[in-house]
């Protein structure tokens, strides 16, 4: 059955990004190149050169016969994000990127340099379908999940910027990725998996990181969890949580009408049980609306005696918002009842809030 015509094109364009060569597996990457009329053995050349060196312009890939190279680049060097505004914050050490994608839709990364640690901070989809309203991605909706090589390029992308020097503190390289950027990483569940993949497989099939330096981060979709548990790998389980209780989080996180606090701390402590990964549980301190000392109690209880670790995040209020953040006494508090019931918490520092460093306010107000 075909559609009239004119709802075919009346219809926007919401068609795939072109194909590049970090969506592709060692083997499918030796096949492209063998379909390009080109021999198998460029794969790995290519693969050095993006991956171990974060060339992306077949015009620098010298070892290459000047005829190969536009056939190469189109093929699989399309370009897939063109960066719209960079801002940089803390003195040079945080940086976000705003990109534009190949349709127009716009994404945010953010590189953030610690004392012995560079962690990029991705998006994996364009907008987010969540809907949870203290979030600026959440208001819009979602546009689109991003390909595996959309979200891998953000990470080169930072590494090609790390390793240049650019950034404070001297040429170096990231050591953690947090999917924490724009959208909902286990709703684009396939395509994570397989950037995943290319970022820690080692050099030259993908960047060579450690799975232990990758964290996804979920509002609960639960099936999408146990998925997860199965897959083998070592990435850390993040769970934004931000209410111990049902009927606030039904409010903040409207995935929780679907599944229940109960239901989703089972599916994260699976994944614990199975990886011996501390899972880290996310919680946004909003003043007057889940920072009560009662309400860290219940947390508390809730989360006592699992291999878990809380991650308090001052809430960055959204334009137009009317929800702050905590009063630094009620966040000592619920500080202070959770270390009581053992669980072990730190209060997540705020870099980068003076660039709209949280999630999706930059693209907001770009577009
Ligand atoms: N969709 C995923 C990942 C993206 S958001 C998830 O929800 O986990 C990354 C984290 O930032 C989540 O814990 C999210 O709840 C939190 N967050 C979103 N908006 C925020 C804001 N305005 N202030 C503080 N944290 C926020």
């Amino acid at each position: 059955m075909s559609a009239p015509v004119d709802l075919v094109f009346a219809a926007p364009r919401r068609g795939k990004p072109p194909r590049h060569l970090a969506d592709l597996s060692s083997d499918e990457r030796r096949e492209a190149l063998v379909a390009l009329g080109e021999p198998a053995y460029r794969a790995r050349q290519l693969s050095t050169h993006y991956f171990g060196r974060y060339l992306d312009d077949t015009a620098e890939m010298t070892d290459l016969p000047q005829a190969s190279r536009d056939r190469i680049g189109d093929g699989l060097f399309p370009p897939l994000l063109t960066p719209v505004r960079t801002l940089t914050a803390d003195g040079g050490a945080t940086v976000k990127t705003v990109w534009r994608l190949f349709d127009g839709a716009l994404v945010e990364s953010v590189l953030m340099r610690y004392p012995g640690r560079v962690t990029m901070c991705v998006s994996s989809q364009a907008g987010c379908g969540m809907a949870c309203p203290f979030c600026a991605t959440g208001q819009a909706g979602l546009t689109r999940n991003l390909s595996a090589a959309e979200i891998v390029g953000q990470v080169v992308a930072g590494s090609r910027l790390l390793a240049s020097g650019e950034v404070a503190g001297g040429p170096g390289r990231i050591s953690n990725v947090v999917f924490m950027g724009m959208g909902e990483p286990l709703a684009n569940y396939r395509t994570v998996i397989s950037a995943v993949r290319r970022l820690t497989d080692p050099v030259p099939d993908g960047l060579g990181m450690s799975q232990r330096g990758v964290t996804v981060s979920t509002v609960g979709l639960v099936p999408r969890i146990r998925q997860l548990t199965e897959e083998g790998l070592s990435v850390t389980l993040a769970l934004s949580l931000h209410a111990p209780d049902d009927e606030l989080r039904d409010e903040l996180v409207p995935v929780n009408t679907r599944w229940k606090v109960a239901e989703v701390l089972d599916a994260a402590w699976a994944y614990a049980e199975q990886t011996k990964r501390r899972v880290s549980i996310e919680y946004a301190l909003i003043r007057d609306i889940n920072d009560q000392a009662w309400r860290a109690d219940l947390l508390g209880e809730k989360l006592a005696g699992h291999l878990v670790h809380v991650n308090l995040i001052p809430l960055n209020p959204t334009p137009g918002s009317k929800w702050t953040a905590s009063r630094p006494e009620d966040e000592r508090e619920f500080v202070r009842r959770l270390e009581a019931h053992g669980v072990p918490v730190t209060v997540r520092d705020t870099r980068g809030q003076e660039i709209d460093g949280a999630c999706g306010q930059l693209a907001a107000k770009e577009a």
